[in-house]
């Protein structure tokens, strides 16, 4: 078992381990969304996302692992490159939905709880009908 430089990192893989990461809290935010990119590239009703700065992931692996998608221009989602887990979303291009000075993150692909719980449901309007939304939680369109 490797020590992790800081105590307070979560760790985080892909299915077949082949893209490690931790990242180090406190994250900024927590969110499941509905949109569509999100739920036809993860192949899921929606995906819950963290992100934190730049400064606060770091990879424990290979770059070649990990394999970036442009979805659209400036719009990237990084898989492993083995498995094809999807793990990240990274912006190039400043845009209405995301910053590009942090990593967003999976939470499904983290290995121990975040520093927060799921704040809210984005992109609502997105989302499928064969899946209820009942958990109380504020519901927004768009991203924020
Ligand atoms: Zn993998
Ligand atoms: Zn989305």
């Amino acid at each position: 078992m490797a020590c992790l430089v800081n105590p307070a990192a979560i760790t985080g893989r892909c299915h077949c381990g082949d893209v490690r990461f931790q990242l180090t809290p406190p994250t900024d935010m927590c969110s499941h969304c509905h949109c569509e990119s999100c739920r036809r590239l993860h192949g899921a009703a929606f995906v819950t996302w963290t992100s934190v700065p730049d400064t606060q992931l770091q990879l424990a692996t290979d770059p070649d692992a990990l394999h970036w998608y442009e979805s659209s221009p400036g719009v990237f989602w990084g898989s492993c490159a083995h498995c094809a887990t999807r793990l990240f979303s990274r912006a190039t291009t400043p845009t209405t939905d995301a910053r590009t000075d942090c990593w967003y993150v999976a939470v499904a692909s983290l290995d121990a709880p975040l520093d927060r719980a799921p704040s809210a449901h984005v992109s609502i309007e997105e989302t499928v009908d064969w899946f209820s939304v009942n958990d109380g939680l504020p519901r927004y369109t768009g991203k924020d």
